[in-house]
């Protein structure tokens, strides 16, 4: 897949853009003046696969907490500030290693040349972005609440800490509308070359929330758009991490997985194919290789349709047949089935 090459920022050590690994971002749900909850809610989200982490900002106990939450953190943090220049500032001073800022909310020119000194003197990323709450009321009565406003407003923001001498800067357009998401974000890739944090805004509780961002990311990331991406879920937030990653996998994006596939099964499975697969992804959701395992409903199909795959099964009514490629090497019981199959499992994934 061909992918939107656009400027590289560093947050934190870690490259977002230039074409780089898309990274997965994550947002606590603690007070982050609670330090103890906030860094074990990080340590969480971390072991999931979170690679930024961005923490809210809404006093200055908050911003001082930033510090000692770095300290005891291995991924880079980010601060989320509103209306506070003075708190972004603070947020800069403790650590933060990136800020997500509006500069249209912070104050007048004279208090967004103080951020933008001090984002410059500690040479870090800023964010800036439209939503569809946070359009710029000349671009909402101008194109009403569509992709031009939202992209119009949030180019206008970076243009703001452009002209203080900020370069880094990654942009976000986020809508809970999917086709506008997408519309907004295809629109703002033509229009710049800032790497650019996609996601579905207010994506709504778990289920939904996924079928939107997996829409609307898998037709941005196929395009090659998108360097940082947040699956945003009323829930908890190591769920985002997870679902992020199953889109990164599902787009072809990381290829360094156990990719198990499982027939649907029909009436010609006699044997309960469902149980195994879901006994199957659970155990290899860990694993990072690139292993291609099946579990097949019927014997009839399940070889042949599995080809690709470095292991599979699929049953009959009284024995399953265990195979590598197509190729069948064997033939068991089903009592004996599952156990059969999951040592050869493990031997692929050398975890014996
Ligand atoms: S593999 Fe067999 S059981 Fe599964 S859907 Fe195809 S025909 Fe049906």
């Amino acid at each position: 897949m061909e992918r939107k090459i656009t400027e590289k920022v560093i947050i934190g050590g870690v490259i977002v853009g230039g074409g780089e690994k898309v990274k997965i971002q994550s947002m606590c749900t603690t007070r982050t003046s609670d330090i103890e909850s906030t860094i074990s809610q990080i340590y969480r989200l971390a072991a999931a696969g979170c690679e930024i982490v961005r923490v809210s900002v809404l006093d200055e106990a908050d911003a001082a907490a930033l510090r000692k939450i770095k300290d005891a953190i291995d991924i880079p943090l980010v601060a989320d500030i509103h209306f506070s220049s003075r708190l972004a500032v603070s947020a800069i001073e403790n650590g933060a290693d990136k800020i997500r800022v509006n500069p249209g909310n912070i104050g007048g020119e004279k208090q967004i040349k103080i951020v933008a000194d001090c984002i410059k003197s500690h040479k870090i990323p800023v964010r800036v972005g439209a939503n569809t709450g946070s359009i710029e009321k000349e671009f909402a009565e101008k194109y009403g609440r569509s992709e031009r406003a939202l992209v119009e407003s949030a180019l206008k923001s970076a243009a703001v800490f452009e002209k203080y001498g900020v370069n880094d800067i990654v942009v976000s357009v986020k809508a809970s509308d999917v086709p506008l998401t997408i519309r907004a974000y295809r629109l703002l890739s033509e229009s710049c070359a800032y790497p650019l944090h996609v996601g579905v805004t207010e994506a709504g509780t778990e289920s939904m929330a996924v079928i939107k961002s997996s829409a609307a990311l898998g037709a941005l990331l196929t395009d090659g758009i998108g360097d940082t991406v947040r699956v945003s879920i009323t829930a908890d937030p190591v769920n985002e991490v997870y679902a992020a990653r199953r889109i990164l996998r599902a787009v072809g994006l990381d290829k360094n997985f156990v990719n198990v596939i499982s027939c649907p099964t029909c009436g010609r499975c006699a044997w309960n194919s469902m149980e195994l697969a879901e006994k199957v992804q659970n155990y290899t959701e860990r694993f990072e290789k690139p292993v291609k395992i099946a579990v097949m409903g019927c014997v009839v199909n399940g070889p042949g349709e599995a080809k690709d795959c470095d292991l599979g099964i699929a049953g009959a009514e009284d024995y399953c047949v265990i195979f590598r490629r197509g190729e069948i090497f064997a033939k068991v019981p089903s009592a004996n089935a599952e156990e059969e199959f999951f040592k050869e499992l493990k031997r692929i994934l050398n975890a014996e």
